[in-house]
């Protein structure tokens, strides 16, 4: 074990409050917290709905689930022992593997005794009068805390699509983030998916394998470009791991805490064969070096965008044998790479098999779902499975989904309802001791990356807080216009704020949503670190602790 010191369990604290912290969330971020919690010696609950830990890597079971980061970016950079004992065995691995690789690190720092699982946060209500928050459960337990720290997801409010009769459906339907944890077969089924970003991509592409029968109801056609996983050898493995230090160092420099960095080239600086031998050799690369290793100003320069946007088309229609089904699979309203890129194994060939079908449903909306299947403007089809690969209410959705009352009783719901505010994406004013792990507006990236840099942060600030028996952590009011004016202002002039997205707040099943609005911070990992670490060299004086 890697030192872990003893948590004090069972002594209560001294403040007569149930937990000196909460945490909401037990996925890579919560995980994480809880056990920098524990080094600082507090007294800490974390509560999570679902009945195990692993959060995105627990809820979505779907079929074909899997990293676009490489594993050995992914994992946790803070244990040697766990660095040396772990073997990831495929360079994205699939959910079941990630699943058990965080089981393995929840029981190597027997994490397990301080997490409650079956716990859904339904409400936090913060006291002036005790600097401390009341905590209630869907089950109607009620708990009191001096912190209360979010590791709630960016990926984590499911929705459903807003079409009438979803619940008139006798077949089996399922959304892709609550996929059963029993096999699901299609052997033998007519099935329908419903979405194609991301999580539809990959579904599609496995389901296709077995389904007598596949039909894709696609609204808005991706750019998806190839993942290229492959298996880890042993060899591979003892390289990888030798090689750490570096990969996690890279990892640091770049944008988006990934591995791959900006070619610091713009696209029209070369000949256009160097930029086709370039394309080529980034597409038939593994992982988002395409969208994140490419010439600097692709997500930019409207004709830098255009060319590369070309390219991958290009790919699509040799890859597609129908141009019909070819052209309604390469996205019109949007660029590459301004909206999330999906990685790939196989996806456009999936298309050339006679068991698969494309609706476009921006030409014939779907009117209804039936008790035997799908209505269309134009035909009824019928199907024994449903799939709801419809996404998410991202980055503030599961924020909205608990009663969150800061000083005064103001909801956070109601002061973020025309945009979020925050300080570094962590802090709000008016909600004190309320941190967030990768809340709107932190830097957000290859995620343990980034979180364990925001998780060792608010760690610093808590124990900065108890050294000095200060029980009030906030963000100024100013300080939160500040950052949010600069997450604004860093964002301008990508071609991604010009797009619906997720990344852009947008989700048209979900009230309030259609908006565009800016939700993450576009300044690059580096320049949120730099930021966050000035705050904490200059003692937290932009705070108010007291
Ligand atoms: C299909 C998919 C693939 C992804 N692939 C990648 C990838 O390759 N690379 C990458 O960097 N990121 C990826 N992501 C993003 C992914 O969400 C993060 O990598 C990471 O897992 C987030 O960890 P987290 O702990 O912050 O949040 P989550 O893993 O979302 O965990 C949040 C937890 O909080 C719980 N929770 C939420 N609200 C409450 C409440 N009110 N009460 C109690 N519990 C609550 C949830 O049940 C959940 O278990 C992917 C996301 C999805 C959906």
């Amino acid at each position: 074990m890697d030192g872990l010191p003893a948590t004090p369990e069972g002594t209560s604290t001294e403040t007569g409050l149930d937990f000196d912290a909460i945490v909401i969330g037990a996925g890579v971020s919560g995980l994480y917290q809880l056990y920098k919690l524990r080094e600082l010696g507090l007294k800490v609950r974390v509560f999570e709905t679902g009945s195990a830990v692993g959060g995105t890597w627990y809820w979505n079971r779907y079929p074909g689930a899997r990293f676009d980061s490489e594993s050995w970016t992914y994992g946790y950079s803070f244990s040697h022992e766990l660095l040396d004992e772990w073997d990831w065995e495929e360079h994205f691995a699939g959910q079941p593997e990630t699943e058990r690789y965080l089981n393995y690190v929840a029981d190597k720092f027997d994490l397990h005794r301080d997490i409650q699982f079956n716990s859904r946060v339904t409400a936090a209500h913060y006291q002036d009068d005790t600097r401390s928050w009341d905590i209630l459960l869907a089950d109607g337990r009620q708990y009191t805390t001096r912190l209360l720290i979010t590791a709630v997801g960016v990926l984590s409010a499911a929705t459903m699509p807003t079409i009438a009769g979803v619940e008139t459906f006798q077949g089996q339907s399922c959304h892709t983030y609550y996929w059963p944890k029993e096999r699901v077969g299609f052997e033998g089924k007519r099935v329908a998916v419903i979405g194609t970003g991301a999580t539809g991509v990959q579904t599609i592409t496995e389901v296709a394998k077995t389904a007598s029968h596949l039909t894709v109801f696609q609204r808005t056609p991706q750019w998806a470009a190839p993942l290229h996983n492959g298996r880890i050898s042993k060899d591979e493995m003892s390289r990888i791991r030798a090689n750490y230090p570096e990969i996690f160092a890279r990892c640091q420099e770049t944008y988006g805490c990934f591995i791959h960095s900006t070619d610091p080239r713009a696209t029209h600086e070369v000949t256009q064969e160097e930029r086709e031998a370039f394309w080529e050799k980034l597409y038939g690369e593994p992982g988002f070096g395409i969208w994140m290793g490419n010439f600097r100003d692709i997500l930019v320069d409207r004709e830098a965008n255009a060319l590369i946007s070309d390219f991958v088309a290009r790919k699509i229609r040799q890859r597609v044998t129908d141009p019909v089904v070819a052209e309604k699979l390469i996205p019109k309203n949007h660029g590459f790479g301004t909206r999330r890129v999906p990685l790939e194994s196989g996806y456009y060939e999936v298309y050339n098999q006679p068991n698969v079908k494309l609706v476009d449903i921006s030409e014939t909306p779907i009117e209804r779902i039936t008790p035997t299947g799908i209505k269309t403007s134009d035909a009824e089809y019928e199907f024994d499975i449903i799939i709801y690969a419809t996404g998410f209410d991202a980055i503030t959705g599961a924020f909205d989904r608990i009663d969150i009352r800061g000083v005064h009783g103001v909801s956070l719901k109601e002061k973020w309802k025309d945009g979020p505010q925050t300080f570094l994406g962590i802090l709000v004013d008016g909600f004190p001791n309320l941190l967030m792990l990768m809340g709107p507006h932190a830097g957000l990236g290859n995620f343990p990356r980034a979180v364990e840099y925001t998780a060792d942060w608010v760690t610093g600030l808590i124990r900065f807080a108890r050294d000095r028996g200060l029980t009030l952590i906030e963000a100024t009011a100013t300080g939160a216009v500040a950052w949010t004016d600069h997450v604004i202002a860093a964002s301008e002039g990508l071609l991604f704020t010009e797009v619906d997205s997720w990344m852009t707040g947008i989700n048209r099943n979900v009230e309030g949503k259609q908006v565009r609005r800016i939700m993450r911070y576009s300044g690059g990992h580096p320049k949120f670190r730099e930021r966050c670490d000035a705050v904490a060299a200059e003692r937290y004086r932009e705070l108010v602790l007291a």
